[in-house]
C-alpha cells in the first residue's frame, strides 16, 4: 500500500515537472525544427550537409511528438464519470482500435455475460485501451499476431486479498487485454509502471502508456495485474468496482452474444 501511495505521489510531482519543462521545449524544438529547414532551402540537393539537415528536422519533429504526449500526460483533464455497461463502451470503440492495432493483427472481442456496471469516465476506457492495445500491437513480431479483449465479473474474496497483496475485496468489472507477442522478462516487469521506463527505440515510446492507466486506474479504486511469460505473450487485467447503485445492465438473458464481433 505503501508502495503504491508514494507511486501515486511520484506521478503527480512527474506530472507538473513534465508540463512545465515540456511547454518551453515545445517552442524551442519548433526553433530548431524551423531554422534546419530555412537552412536546408539554401542549399542544393547534391550537398552533403542536406541530408544532416533533413535529419535533424526528422528527429525535431519525433521529439515534437513526444512532448505533446507528455503535455497530454500532464494535464489535469476534468473527470466526468457516468454510470456505463463496459461492454457497450467497448464495442463502440471496437473499429478505432482494429485501426490502431493494423490489418495483420487478429482483434477478437470476448464480451462477457451480464457485465456489471461501473461508474467512471468513458474517455478514460478510451486512454486504458488505447494505450493497451499499441503496446500488444508493438509487442507482436511476425504472423499469426492476436489481441483478444474480454470483460467478465469477478468477486475478491478475503482469502483471495490475503494472497494478492494490493487487492481490496469486493466486486470488480475485469477488463483483459491479451496478445501472443514477445512477452516480458522479471526485470522489465518490475519497471512497467515507472513514468518513462521503455523499451522501445527512439520516437516510438514515451513510457508514459502505462503510467497513465495505473493513474487512471488508482484514481477510479481499482487495481492492475499483468501476467507475461517471455516468448508467449501477455495479459493485462484491469479490475474496476462495480458501480453501486441501481445496475441496469443486469436484465436476464440479455443477448451479449450479439456483440461477438468477427
Ligand atoms: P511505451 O509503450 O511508450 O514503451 P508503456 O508504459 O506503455 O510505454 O510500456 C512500458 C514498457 O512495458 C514497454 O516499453 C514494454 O517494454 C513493456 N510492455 C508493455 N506492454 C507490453 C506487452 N503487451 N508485451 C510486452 N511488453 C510490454
Amino acid at each position: 500500500l505503501h508502495a503504491q501511495l508514494f507511486q501515486a505521489q511520484k506521478m503527480d510531482a512527474v506530472g507538473r515537472l513534465a508540463g512545465g519543462v515540456a511547454h518551453d521545449f515545445n517552442n524551442m524544438l519548433s526553433i530548431i525544427i524551423g531554422r534546419a529547414e530555412l537552412a536546408r532551402m539554401k542549399l542544393n540537393h547534391s550537398d552533403p550537409i542536406y541530408k544532416d539537415l533533413i535529419e535533424i528536422e526528422s528527429v525535431g519533429k519525433r521529439s515534437a511528438d513526444l512532448t505533446r504526449q507528455l503535455l497530454a500526460f500532464a494535464r489535469k483533464q476534468t473527470i466526468v464519470p457516468e454510470v456505463l455497461k463496459l461492454n457497450a463502451t467497448i464495442k463502440s470503440m471496437l473499429k478505432m482500435l482494429r485501426r490502431l492495432i493494423g490489418e495483420d493483427i487478429d482483434l477478437v472481442w470476448k464480451p462477457g455475460f451480464d457485465i456489471w456496471s461501473v461508474n467512471m469516465d468513458p474517455a478514460q476506457i478510451d486512454q486504458i485501451m488505447a494505450n493497451l492495445l499499441i503496446n500488444a500491437r508493438d509487442a507482436i513480431k511476425g504472423n499469426d499476431g492476436k489481441v483478444i479483449i474480454e470483460t467478465s465479473n469477478i468477486f475478491l474474496d478475503e482469502a483471495y486479498c490475503k494472497k494478492n497483496t494490493g487487492f481490496k475485496t469486493g466486486e470488480y468489472v475485469v477488463l483483459a487485454v491479451s496478445d501472443n507477442g514477445v512477452g516480458m522478462e522479471k526485470e522489465t516487469l518490475k519497471n512497467i509502471f515507472e513514468p518513462f521506463f521503455t523499451t522501445k527505440e527512439l520516437g516510438k515510446g514515451t513510457g508514459l502508456g502505462l503510467s497513465t492507466i495505473y493513474g487512471i486506474v488508482k484514481q477510479n479504486n481499482g487495481f492492475v495485474n499483468v501476467y507475461s511469460e517471455p516468448d508467449k505473450g501477455t495479459t493485462f487485467r484491469i479490475y474496476l468496482p462495480r458501480y453501486a447503485g441501481n445496475d441496469a445492465e443486469s436484465l436476464p438473458g440479455n443477448a451479449e452474444v450479439n456483440l461477438t464481433g468477427g
